[in-house]
C-alpha cells in the first residue's frame, strides 16, 4: 500500500449504504481491466519483501510499569519524510498501522532473486529499528512484540484515558481500548465503527483462560455494561473491539511471481504451509493481563473483525443477508487458484453469484473467477467522498477496497494499474518475532522454501479442510510438541495420478496417516517425510552461495529446526514461561503490572543481546555466559 492520502471526506455507515453495489460493481470491472491489460504481462523476475509491524513502549523502571506509547502516528510522519520528497534509494519505508502505538516498516525497495540478498535481510531489519529508535525518549523503546501482554488493562497507554463505560468510546464503545489509541487516519476508525455497525454490535472475542491452580473456576470477568455482559464467555478472557486484534504485530512477506500461473501456484503451495509457520512462529500467550490457553493471534484478530450479521452467523433466518458465511473476513483461504489444484478444494466457498457470472462472462478463469466472487461477499466497509467515482480502466481503489478487506491467511495480489509491478502473493500468517535475528530466519526460511517448491515443482496440496484443521490446532498452547497436522506425505508427485490416490487417503480412514509433527515437516524423517530443512539443503548445494550468506543462512535453518524439534523454545512458550516462573505470579493466571514490565525488560535485553537466553537461542558458547543465564532467577531455566 502507497502513502496513506487525504481523500475527503470518510462517509458515515449511513451515507455509505447506497453506494454499496456501487463499490462492489466497479471493483469488479477495475479488476477486469487490469486483469486483461496484465493478464499476459510475461516474464517478471522474482522480487520480494518483508513487512515487520512493531510497537513503541513507554518504560517507567521507578514504578515497575510499561506502557504503549501513543506516538506511532507522529513517528511515522517523521519516518516518512524521505519517501514525501521521493528521495531515492531508500533503506526503508513506513506505513502507520492500525493502532496510534505501532508502526510499519518495509525494506526501501524490494530483494531481489540473488542468493546474496539473504545476507542483508537481518541488517536491513536492525537498521530499520535504529531509525526508530533515534528519535525516541529515553524512557521509550520499540519491539516487535506480538501482542501487548497488559493490552486493554487500565491505564495500559501513554497517556492514558478513563474509560467508564462503552460511552468513553463512541467508536468502538469499547470498556478497555481506548478510541485514542485508534491511529486518527479516517481510515481506522471508520473501519472500527463500521465493522461495529454492519454486525449490528460489538465484536465479541472470547479466549480461553489458561487455568492455573489459583485461577477462579469458572473464571467470570467483572463487566457492568450489559452488551459486554452478554457477549462475555466463563472461562474465557473478553476482549471486546477491533484494536485487541489489529492491535496486535505480524511478519509477513510479499512474492513477486514471474507470471500469473505461477502467482497461482505459489500462493496455493504456501498455503498449507501457513498453519505449520503460525504455529512455529506462535509469541502471543498473553492478552488483556491474563495467560490464555492459546499460543498465538489468528483467532483474536479473527473476531476482532467479524462484521457478520446475526442472519450471516447463521443465528437468525435469512431476512436481509444473503447467505450464512462460515468465516470472519479474517481467516484462512477458501480456495486454490491453479487449476491442477481444484480436487483440493473441498470445502464450500460461498460466493457473490453476481460478481461470479460478471467474472465468467468476461472470460476469467472457473477458480480464479470463485475467489474474486469469495472476497465479493463482503461489504466495503470505509469510502471516503473523493473516491467515489473512478475511472475504472485506470483506477482500482473500489477492488482494492474490498480485498484489502479480506483478510486471509494469503493474498492473491494483482499488479496495481500504471506501474511496473508484476503479480504478487502474500504470505500473511507468522507473528513478529522478538530479535531481528528470529525475523530474518523466519523471512528467509519462507523464501528459501518458494524456491524450493518452483525448482522441485514440489507439491504441497491438501484438502483445504484439513488446512483449517491444521489452523485450529496450530494455535493452541504448545503446538509444536503436542500437535500433528496434516501434511502431504509425497511431495514430489506433482501432477501425476498419485495426487488422486493421495486425496483418497485423506478422505478415508487412514488420515492418521497423513498427520505429522511440525518436527517431522520441518525437519524430515526417514521414510516419512523429506523435511522442509534437508529440501532447503539440497537445493542450496545445487545453487552458489557466497560464504557470509551461507553462514547466515546456517544460522537461520538452526534455529527454525530447532524452533520445531523443541530443542528450542518457541516466542509464545518462553513468554509462558517466563511469567509462570516469575516470583510474584500467584498461579492465577494474572500477569501483573509488574511481572510485565520484567518480562518486556527482558525481551528488550535478549533483542539488545544484553542478555543471552539459551531457551530461545541454544547454549551460549562459553561455559561462563551458561552459568551466567542459569543463575538468573528470572531465567527459569
Ligand atoms: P501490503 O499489500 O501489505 O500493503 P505492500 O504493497 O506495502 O504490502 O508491500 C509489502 C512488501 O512487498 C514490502 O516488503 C515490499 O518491499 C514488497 N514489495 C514491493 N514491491 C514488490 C514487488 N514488485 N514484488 C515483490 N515484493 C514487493
Ligand atoms: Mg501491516
Ligand atoms: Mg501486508
Amino acid at each position: 500500500m502507497g502513502l496513506l492520502e487525504f481523500d475527503g471526506e470518510p462517509l458515515s455507515w449511513q451515507q455509505l449504504q447506497p453506494y454499496v453495489e456501487h463499490v462492489k460493481s466497479h471493483g469488479i470491472q477495475q479488476f477486469l481491466h487490469n486483469y486483461n491489460r496484465l493478464m499476459k504481462r510475461p516474464g517478471d523476475m522474482l522480487k520480494w519483501g518483508d513487512e515487520v509491524e512493531y510497537m513503541i513502549l513507554k518504560f517507567d523502571h521507578k514504578n515497575k510499569k510499561v506502557q504503549l506509547s501513543l506516538r506511532g502516528e507522529e513517528l511515522c510522519e517523521i519516518l516518512q519524510e524521505k519517501e514525501r520528497k521521493k528521495m531515492k534509494n531508500l533503506t526503508s519505508l513506513w506505513r502507520p498501522e492500525y493502532a496510534s502505538y505501532m508502526v510499519e516498516g518495509t525494506p526501501g525497495v524490494p530483494y531481489l532473486g540473488y542468493m546474496a540478498q539473504f545476507n542483508v535481510v537481518e541488517g536491513n531489519m536492525r537498521m530499520r529499528r535504529k531509525e526508530v529508535q533515534e528519535l525516541l525518549n529515553e524512557d521509550e523503546q520499540i519491539m516487535s512484540l506480538t501482542v501487548f501482554p497488559r493490552l486493554g488493562c487500565v491505564n495500559f497507554t501513554h497517556p492514558a484515558y478513563d474509560i467508564t463505560g462503552p460511552e468513553s468510546n463512541p467508536v468502538s464503545r469499547s470498556l478497555y481500548f481506548p478510541d485514542q489509541a485508534i491511529t486518527s487516519h479516517p481510515r481506522f476508525p471508520s473501519l472500527t465503527r463500521n465493522i461495529r455497525l454492519r454486525r449490528g454490535k460489538k465484536v465479541a472475542i472470547n479466549i480461553p483462560i489458561f487455568k492455573d491452580k489459583n485461577t477462579p473456576s469458572p473464571f467470570i470477568e467483572q463487566i457492568n455494561d450489559p452488551e459486554s455482559a452478554a457477549g462475555a464467555k466463563p472461562d474465557h478472557i473478553y476482549m471486546d473491539c477491533m484494536g485487541f486484534g489489529m492491535g496486535n504485530s505480524c511478519l509477513q512477506l510479499t512474492f513477486q511471481a514471474c507470471n500469473i500461473e505461477e502467482a497461482k501456484l505459489l500462493y496455493d503451495h504456501l498455503a498449507p504451509v501457513c498453519p505449520i509457520m503460525l504455529a512455529l512462529s506462535a509469541a502471543s500467550p498473553l492478552y488483556k493481563g491474563y495467560i490464555a490457553d492459546i499460543d498465538a493471534r489468528w483467532q483474536v484478530i479473527a473476531g476482532s473483525v467479524d462484521d457478520r450479521t446475526s442472519e450471516e452467523l447463521g443465528l437468525e433466518p435469512l431476512k436481509h443477508n444473503k447467505q450464512v458465511i462460515r468465516k470472519s473476513r479474517y481467516d484462512s483461504i477458501d480456495s486454490y487458484l491453479s487449476s491442477n489444484s481444484k480436487i483440493f478444494n473441498d470445502i464450500n466457498v460461498e460466493v457473490n453469484q453476481e460478481a461470479k457470472s460478471t467474472l465468467l462472462n468476461a472470460g476469467i478463469d472457473e477458480l480464479l473467477a470463485q475467489h474474486i466472487a469469495h472476497l465479493w461477499i463482503r461489504d466495503p466497509l470505509t469510502l471516503f467522498s473523493k473516491k467515489i467515482d473512478l475511472d475504472d480502466e485506470n483506477e482500482a481503489d473500489h477492488f482494492e477496497n474490498i480485498q484489502s478487506t479480506n483478510w486471509q491467511s494469503m493474498r492473491f495480489k494483482p499488479p496495481p494499474p500504471g506501474s511496473s509491478i508484476g503479480w504478487r502473493v502474500e504470505f500473511r500468517v507468522c507473528e513478529a518475532q522478538l530479535t531481528d535475528f528470529e525475523n530474518a530466519a523466519f523471512v528467509v526460511f519462507i523464501v528459501l522454501l518458494t524456491r524450493v517448491i518452483l525448482t522441485y515443482k514440489l507439491d504441497f496440496l491438501m484438502p483445504l479442510s484439513h488446512v483449517d484443521s491444521n489452523m485450529e490446532k496450530s494455535q493452541k498452547n504448545n503446538a509444536i510438541l503436542k500437535e500433528k497436522f496434516y501434511f502431504r506425505k509425497n511431495v514430489n508427485t506433482s501432477r501425476s495420478p498419485a495426487c488422486c490416490t493421495q486425496l483418497c487417503s485423506f478422505n478415508g480412514k487412514s488420515n492418521d496417516n497423513n498427520q505429522m509433527t511440525i518436527d517431522t515437516i520441518i525437519n524430515g524423517k526417514e521414510d516419512v517425510f523429506p523435511g522442509f530443512i534437508p529440501l532447503i539443503r539440497r537445493y542450496l548445494d545445487s545453487v552458489e552461495v557466497g560464504v557470509e550468506a551461507r553462514c547466515s543462512i546456517s544460522e537461520y535453518l538452526n534455529l527454525i529446526g530447532k524452533r520445531a524439534s523443541g530443542e528450542y523454545m518457541s516466542a509464545a512458550q518462553w513468554i509462558r514461561h517466563f511469567v509462570t516462573n516469575h516470583p510474584e505470579y500467584k498461579q492465577d493466571s494474572v500477569v501483573t503490572d509488574s511481572i510485565a514490565y520484567d518480562l518486556l525488560v527482558r525481551c528488550d535485553q535478549i533483542e539488545k543481546g544484553e542478555v543471552k537466553c539459551h531457551q530461545l537461542f541454544g547454549m551460549p558458547r562459553h561455559k561462563s555466559e551458561y552459568i551466567q543465564a542459569n543463575k538468573d532467577p528470572m531465567n527459569g531455566s
